[in-house]
């Protein structure tokens, strides 16, 4: 394994390089100097080698010491020019059929939260709702998108926040209509304004959206929040353990369908969130050619995902609501309670 959150995961190393191999119940982690004090402090379960070869090379050398004849490696998380290297790494005479591709293994073992990590969840979100309500004051009319961001981001790392999920999307007016408009130097108008962001705490993701109005609305413009906000109701409704991410979405793009703003409904409806921003399970439709066939997969109690319908009207405004939530046996619990009632500043 040589994706980090995978790594994590299993072992809680957090550094910036490792693998890890698995043989049986033993698994056993390289990485390099850098990291010798920090492995000791936070690897648990594994075995740790400092190496000064690549980490995935001194694994499969490892590998081939220990006599194993089949190594899997996940596809997904592995580049081309990667693979070439782990081959290299193995002697001619076992490389024949000696590596063989296990896909998403870690990812489905992630998609469900244990008690601690759930707790975790809810208070990287709890934070995250915590700076929303903050950074209202810091929106207005002259604003950049920019500054907007700066003052969110400077609070989530007074409050203790490792680092931002992603690139903190503060998108106003005609920017709104971007689903992934992230801040930028435009000055803030009369109008939506799309505020998506997440803070990082001990690994853990929040991911939230709240659209805002600056200025009393034009015509046409609560009809379209009260649409979004209707669809991701029914988004959260639809959310139990045994339905699955196809179900979910049906049911948030249902009610922009019958607002007549399903064309303008260009994304998925969710995704998982842990320690990463984006994980399994994806809550979507089904799409042709795509390998990311999970959405037909059932939900399970424990898994953490978004609700985050929206509607985008080109070069006029776009509004999204997202909220992160723990899936149950029975619905699921809401861990970003900020309030979605129409907010004019
Ligand atoms: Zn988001
Ligand atoms: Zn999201």
């Amino acid at each position: 394994m040589t994706h980090l959150p995978d790594v994590r995961y299993l072992t809680g190393f957090t550094g910036s390089s490792a693998a890890l191999i698995v043989k049986g119940t033993k698994l056993t982690m390289f990485t390099d100097g850098r990291y010798t004090t920090q492995a000791a402090q936070e690897v648990d379960g594994a075995n740790v080698e400092i190496t000064e070869k690549p980490a995935a090379v001194a694994a499969c050398e490892f590998a081939v010491e220990q006599g194993v004849t089949k190594l899997g490696f996940d596809p997904g998380m592995t580049s081309v020019a990667g693979l070439e290297t782990l081959k290299a790494a193995v002697p001619a005479k076992v490389r024949k059929n000696f590596f063989v591709t296990v896909s998403g293994v870690i990812a489905e073992l992630r998609q469900v939260k244990d008690e601690v990590e759930q707790e975790k969840m809810r208070e990287a979100a709890a934070l995250g709702c915590r700076l929303f309500d903050q950074v209202l004051e810091e929106i207005h009319v002259g604003a950049t998108e920019m500054e907007v961001a700066l003052a969110l981001e400077t609070m989530a790392r007074f409050a203790g926040a490792e680092r931002m999920s992603f690139e903190t999307i503060v998108a106003g007016g005609e920017r709104s209509a971007l689903p992934h408009g992230k801040a930028s130097g435009a000055k803030l108008k009369r109008g939506f304004v799309t505020i998506d962001f997440g803070v990082v705490l001990d690994g853990y993701c929040s991911d939230m959206t709240r659209t805002v109005h600056i200025g009393a609305a034009r015509k046409g413009e609560r009809e379209v929040y009260e649409a979004v906000l209707d669809a991701q109701l029914a988004g959260l409704a639809a959310v139990k353990a045994g339905v699955t991410g196809v179900e979910v979405d049906t049911a948030a793009r249902q009610v922009l369908e019958a607002a007549g703003y399903a064309e303008f409904f260009t994304h998925g409806t969710g995704h998982g969130v842990g320690l990463e921003i984006h994980e399994a399970p994806r809550l979507g439709k089904k799409r042709e050619g795509s390998r990311d066939g999970n959405v037909e997969a059932k939900l399970k109690a424990g898994m953490v995902v978004t609700i985050e319908p929206g509607a985008y009207l080109p070069k006029r405004f776009g509004v999204r609501i997202e909220d992160t939530v723990l899936v149950t046996a029975t619905g699921c619990e809401i861990l970003t309670p900020t309030t979605k009632a129409w907010i004019e500043l």
